[in-house]
């Protein structure tokens, strides 16, 4: 039977592999899903399995397990991958932007392979818009405003509002080879994926009121993600999107989910981190320049989109191993960046030990293998299938926390929990707020009539602050995460007694609730006794009453 994963042997190694991997001696093209190198063809090439071979510290025995891990690891992301294959189609009509008239010899290059190329200066260019192979350029002539269609651009020291439209290729940045690349490479079909999953029925934006959230298309450095102010629903332009994942790190509620390692393909990978340290690298990072042995137990974990992890992926990261995590990059997400802060102030806090350190060079790295130290007692497991970004997250906090008092951690500028206050004297329990709150973390409970709050469930987005109709009633505690019981438990923050119908004795509303209403309405009835009556009668009673007293009338002739 054909194997999935191939290993291309190029020093001979010196142990045997696990049965699951077909060893080769020569370049091979094969049916493979996962190889160790390029020459091995497959659909995956994983470098991480030469570079671990090269640099680790673990025994054989260890070595041939871990071997094996790092194809699993690989083969599961392919599996759970919820991304989706597109193709746009790319003429030849490119234009190049410069002030430099000696490109002329460029243009006739470009010419000479069938593009058609248009020359313009910098300065006559107002606005980009559209996408590779239906870019919209406006420009000013004279007095005059002119539209213009191409496919790819070629613009030398490009400004940000270019930059951010797909298809537009900056020398000044990859090189006028690595631009011309580009163009080449993309004329005819322009293939592309979606990286992001969307659940608008748990974003903060979506159709609400007043906009309350939107951080994603604030963090996104395309185009991918806008806002449509009039209806307040998010578009994607996956054609726009790079996959770098900074929108999913900061997505409060968990509806932005990374097609390429969803959620749950995540909980299922930190498995293989058991007892281990993950080293974190994007894919985009250069692993030629790592050039120190790997501490003993250290297995590198590369990772798509730079930017896409957040907390509930990094606490199940370190639960899961009871070992630190190092990431090694040039560059944290803002997402990212605040979760590191977050979780390492409560692992600070809890075990007096960093949980996640950040590098970018073999120096540094050198110095976390020397200090870093495990915290077994950390390690902890729940079932994430089915729960919420929040739900993970507070899940495993809690547990993190269990019972003590730990203190207040800050939450951040793009992460944000808190808490909320509820005056109860001023609370009807008309449960507005608990329509308004999207996550769960205002719930109503019949059982007891009672209006329940879980903070940490909380995204802090204030919407059902500015819902809530009673006046200084209900308000939101910004950036703070308190890490003690009750933060993790429902509190019951209003209750009251059910008002029974003073005519058939069915419960229908709260006391508060008719009484407040019955304070408003007192003095407008003045003393019509039947109106007042109404005031505590369930809706099928209170016609019922109207007409008795009407008919009643009628019947003694006052009606006139
Ligand atoms: S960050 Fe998340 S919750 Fe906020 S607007 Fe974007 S998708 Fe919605
Ligand atoms: S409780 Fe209020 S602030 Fe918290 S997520 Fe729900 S609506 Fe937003």
């Amino acid at each position: 039977m054909q194997k999935e994963y191939v290993f291309y042997d190029t020093v001979g190694i010196d142990f045997p592999l696990d049965e699951a991997i077909e060893l080769v001696k020569s370049p091979c093209h094969g049916d493979f899903l996962v190889s160790n190198d390029p020459e091995a063809e497959a659909i995956i090439y994983a470098p991480e399995i030469n570079f671990y071979l090269q640099h680790s510290r673990d025994s054989i025995a260890n070595k041939i397990s871990t071997i094996t891990k790092l194809y699993a690891i690989r083969a599961l992301g392919f599996d759970f991958a919820q991304d989706m294959d597109y193709a746009q189609e790319v003429g030849n009509k490119v234009l190049i932007v410069t002030d430099d008239e000696s490109l002329e010899a460029l243009k006739a290059e470009l010419r000479d392979e069938d593009f058609t190329v248009m020359l313009l200066s910098p300065s006559t260019i107002l606005d980009v818009n559209g996408h590779i192979g239906s870019l919209h350029v406006t420009l000013k002539k004279e007095d005059e405003l002119l539209e213009l269609e191409c496919d790819q651009i070629i613009w030398w020291n490009a400004p940000l509002f270019a930059m951010k439209q797909s298809g537009v290729y900056d020398p000044a940045l990859l090189g006028l080879e690595g631009a011309l690349k580009k163009l080449r490479d993309n004329k005819g079909e322009y293939h592309y994926k979606n990286f992001i999953n969307y659940d608008p029925s748990i974003c903060q934006y979506h159709e609400r009121r007043t906009e309350i959230c939107g951080k994603c298309a604030e963090v996104c450095p395309t185009v991918a993600i806008l806002k449509e102010d009039e209806t307040k629903h998010l578009a994607f332009s996956h054609i726009d999107c790079h996959g770098c994942g900074g929108c999913v790190s900061v997505c409060p509620s968990g509806a932005l989910d990374y097609t390429q390692m969803p959620r749950i393909a995540f909980a299922h990978l930190s498995e293989s981190f058991k007892g281990a340290t993950a080293l974190i690298i994007p894919n985009k990072m250069d692993l030629g320049l790592i050039d120190i042995p790997l501490r003993e137990g250290v297995l590198p974990l590369m990772i798509e989109g730079e930017k896409y992890l957040h907390e509930a992926h990094l606490l199940n990261l370190l639960q899961t191993s009871g070992n630190p995590i190092i990431f090694y990059t040039d560059f944290i997400s803002k997402g990212t960046g605040d979760v590191i802060r977050i979780i390492n102030e409560i692992f600070e806090k809890k075990y007096h030990k960093k949980a996640i350190y950040v590098c970018e060079d073999s120096a540094d790295l050198a110095r976390i293998f020397e200090s870093m130290e495990s915290f077994p007692e950390c390690m902890y497991g729940i079932n994430e299938d089915g729960l919420r970004k929040r739900e993970i997250f507070s899940a495993r906090l809690s547990h993190l926390v269990d019972g003590e008092d730990l203190g207040v951690v800050k939450t951040g500028e793009h992460v944000h929990y808190g808490d909320i206050i509820i005056d109860e004297s001023k609370c009807t329990l008309c449960l507005s707020c608990v329509g308004a709150c999207n996550v769960r973390a205002l719930t109503a409970h019949p059982e007891d009539n009672s209006l329940r709050f879980n903070a940490s469930i909380c995204t802090n987005c204030g919407y059902c602050e500015v819902t809530c109709p009673e006046k200084d009633c209900l308000s939101v505690i910004k950036d703070e995460m308190r890490l003690k019981p009750s933060w993790f438990s429902q509190r019951i923050m209003a209750k009251d007694e059910l008002f029974t119908c003073i005519e058939c004795g069915t419960p229908f509303a709260t006391v508060k609730a008719v009484e407040k209403i019955a304070a408003i309405m007192t003095p407008l009835f003045g003393n019509d006794a039947v109106k007042l009556r109404t005031l505590y009668c369930c809706a099928a009673c209170k016609p019922k009453v109207m007409f008795q007293a009407h008919m009643d009338n009628e019947n003694k002739g006052l009606n006139l």
